[in-house]
C-alpha cells in the first residue's frame, strides 16, 4: 500500500477500519490491514466519507460582494441588478484570483467536486466562462470542475444565443438558465426550446435555476415546461433543477401530481437554502416531499459571498446544516439522507464514476473529526484530513482551551 488510513468508521458500519490505498485507488478495506506502511494516517475513530460534491455553485461570482454596490431590498431582482454593476469591472484574471480562493477552502473542507454556472450577458460575455475553464486548469486533481454556461439576461434574443455558443464552443460541459426569469408563457417555452437544443447539439447536461420565488400562480412559471420538455426530448436523468421555491406554493394536490411527473422524468433536484432562506420572496422547495418521492435530491453551496448570499466559506457541512433546518430534516437519521444530498447524489448529477469509499473506488475521501453523520453536522466536524486521489492535500485541526474553573465543580 501507498497510504494507509486506519482506524475510520464508516457509514452503516459499526465496527473501525483500514482503508489501504494504492496510487490513486482504493484497494483495500478491512478491520485491521496487516503490516506497516511508509505512509499511515490515524483517523481516531473520525467518520471516512468521500469527497463532498458540491454541484450548484457560482464560483464566478465568488468573493464579488467587495465589488458590489450594497444591498438595499434583498430582492432576487436586486441581488441580480447589482451583480451586473460588479461583473462590469471584473476581468477574466479578477475571476481566476477569486475563484482560487474559494477553491482553497473548498478543497480544506473536503470538495472534491463542483458543478459551476457561469453568467454569459451583454456587458461580461463569456468572461465568467474564461477565468473558470482556467481554474479547472489550475486546480486538476484537486477539485473536478464541471463549468455550465449560464445565460444571464432575459428576454433570450438572437445576440445572447450567440454569446451562449461561444461560451459552449470554449469548452463548457454542461447548459444552465433560468427560464422564469422570462417575460412571458410564450418566452419561457422559446427560452426552453433553446436550452434543449444546445443541450442535443453539444451532447450535454441541462442544468437550470427554476422558480425561484413563492409564486404558485406566475405566468413565467417554467417547471412543468422542463419536465415536459424533459419527456418529449427523451432527456429523462439527464435534467436537474435547482432551488424551485414557487413548489412549496402550490396547493398540496398539484405538487403532489408535479412531483409524480418529476420523478417520471427522473429529474435531479438541487436546493440552495443558505440563498433561498436569504434572499426575500424566495424560500426553501419542498425539500422532503422530493427526497420521499424518489426523486434524487442533492443540496450545494451555492453562492459564496456575493450578492445573492452574503456568506460562505465553501463549506458543505456548513450548508448541509442549513438544509437540514430549512428542510424540517429533524430526526438524527436525517442527517443520513442530508449527507447522501451533500455526497453520492450529487455525485449521480455529476456523473462522476468510480465514486464512494469503496474497494476500486478513486481515493477521495475526507476523515472527519467526528464519528456520524449527525455528528459531523452538529459539530461542523473539522476535516482532519482530506485525499484527493490518494494524496493528502489538507488537513484540519480545531483547538480550544478553556481558562476558566466552574464553581462547585
Ligand atoms: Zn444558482
Amino acid at each position: 500500500m501507498d497510504l494507509v488510513v486506519r482506524n475510520v468508521r464508516l457509514r452503516g458500519m459499526d465496527e473501525p477500519c483500514d482503508i489501504g490505498i494504492v496510487g490513486e485507488v482504493i484497494r483495500r478495506i478491512e478491520p485491521r490491514l496487516a503490516g506497516a506502511c511508509e505512509r499511515e494516517i490515524d483517523g481516531d475513530g473520525g467518520l471516512a466519507i468521500p469527497s463532498f460534491v458540491d454541484s450548484h455553485s457560482h464560483l464566478d461570482k465568488s468573493m464579488m460582494i467587495y465589488q458590489s454596490p450594497p444591498a438595499v431590498s434583498g430582492t432576487i431582482t436586486e441581488s441580480l441588478a447589482r451583480s451586473y454593476v460588479a461583473k462590469r469591472s471584473s476581468s477574466v484574471a479578477d475571476v481566476v484570483a477569486r475563484g482560487r480562493q474559494a477553491l482553497e477552502w473548498a478543497v480544506a473542507n473536503g470538495t472534491g467536486a463542483i458543478r459551476v454556472h457561469s453568467d454569459v450577458d451583454f456587458g461580461w460575455g463569456t468572461t465568467g466562462v474564461e477565468g473558470l475553464l482556467e481554474l479547472k486548469r489550475m486546480f486538476a486533481g484537486l477539485v473536478d470542475l464541471q463549468v455550465l454556461v449560464l445565460p444571464a439576461a432575459n428576454p433570450l434574443n438572437d445576440e445572447l444565443r450567440a454569446l451562449v455558443r461561444r461560451g459552449m464552443d470554449l469548452g463548457a460541459d454542461a447548459i444552465g438558465g433560468s427560464p422564469h426569469l422570462e417575460h412571458s408563457p410564450a418566452g419561457v417555452a422559446r427560452y426552453v426550446d433553446f436550452v434543449f437544443a444546445i443541450a442535443k447539439e453539444y451532447d450535454v447536461d441541462v442544468d437550470l435555476h427554476i422558480d425561484q420565488n413563492t409564486e404558485a400562480a406566475s405566468d413565467t412559471r417554467g417547471a412543468e415546461v422542463v419536465l415536459a420538455k424533459t419527456l418529449t426530448e427523451g432527456y429523462e436523468g439527464r435534467v436537474t433543477l435547482n432551488h424551485w421555491g414557487a413548489l412549496s406554493a402550490y396547493p398540496e394536490d398539484e405538487a403532489a401530481r408535479v412531483i409524480e411527473l418529476a420523478k417520471e422524468a427522473r429529474i435531479n433536484f438541487c436546493a440552495c437554502p443558505k440563498e433561498e432562506l436569504i434572499i426575500s420572496g424566495m424560500g426553501p422547495s419542498r425539500i422532503k416531499q422530493l427526497v420521499a418521492a424518489g426523486v434524487n435530491c442533492a443540496y450545494a453551496h451555492n453562492n459564496n459571498a456575493d450578492m445573492f448570499s452574503p456568506y460562505g466559506r465553501m463549506d458543505m457541512l456548513e450548508a448541509g446544516l442549513f438544509t437540514l433546518h430549512a428542510g424540517e430534516f429533524n430526526t438524527m437519521t436525517d442527517a443520513e439522507t442530508v449527507m447522501d444530498m451533500g455526497t453520492v447524489n450529487p455525485a449521480r448529477i455529476m456523473g462522476l464514476g468510480r465514486y464512494g469509499i469503496a474497494e476500486g473506488a478513486t481515493a477521495n475521501l475526507n476523515v472527519l473529526s467526528a464519528p456520524s453523520a449527525y455528528e459531523a453536522f452538529r459539530q461542523n466536524a473539522d476535516r482532519r484530513y482530506v485525499i484527493r486521489r490518494g494524496r493528502l492535500v489538507a488537513e484540519t485541526t480545531t483547538r480550544t482551551k478553556l481558562h476558566f474553573d466552574v464553581a462547585g465543580a
